[in-house]
């Protein structure tokens, strides 16, 4: 299985054949004798919300890295080998944010398909925990130059710009009961 979609054979390198498999067009390696998958990569996201505050307000992270570099977005990244979805949500908001969280208190806030970039496609399963289940003062760790707390209508406000793809999940997770 392959991210992107492939030309190549990874186990032998031959150039891959075009066949329809399964009733859709799929890559096969004409000397293996082998379909090369191309399949959705799934991700994890984590919204933790902070209800102490007169409007609830959602932990985000300034991009550091492309794809939207400087735009805001919500904890998260690819699940590793072996890793339930749930850890590696918490493993993310940690890595990205210092704010620590027990994978149980996580709560499921929905799936989606990404728009494909560069012909590869993402899941993310998008989480929530409330605030008070978090450790930690936030601070910009890896892949993030600015992590904090935004309230939707604060947001608004700011001039700063949400990356598109989450931003429904945002403004979702910030008006929780
Ligand atoms: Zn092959």
């Amino acid at each position: 299985m392959v991210s992107r979609p492939p030309e190549f054979c990874p186990h032998c390198g031959s150039a891959l054949e075009s066949a329809t498999v399964d009733g859709r067009e799929r890559e096969r390696c004409p000397t293996c004798a082998e379909v090369i998958w191309h399949n959705p990569v799934p991700c994890a996201s984590v919204a933790v919300v902070d209800r102490s505050r007169p409007e609830p307000a959602v932990l985000c992270v300034e991009r550091g890295v492309p794809p939207g570099v400087g735009e805001w977005t919500l904890p998260g990244g690819h699940m590793e080998v072996g890793e339930a979805p749930e850890v590696a949500a918490v493993r993310e908001l940690e890595e990205e944010t210092g704010v620590s969280v027990d994978p149980d208190a996580l709560e499921i806030l929905g799936a989606s398909t990404m728009p494909p970039r560069d012909g590869k496609h993402v899941v993310t399963m998008h989480y929530v925990v409330d605030g008070a289940d978090a450790a930690g003062e936030p601070r910009a760790g890896s892949d993030a130059t600015n992590a904090r707390f935004w309230a939707p209508g604060e947001f608004d406000a700011s001039g700063e710009r949400f990356r598109p793809i989450h931003e429904d999940r945002f403004r979702e997770a910030a008006a929780l009961e």
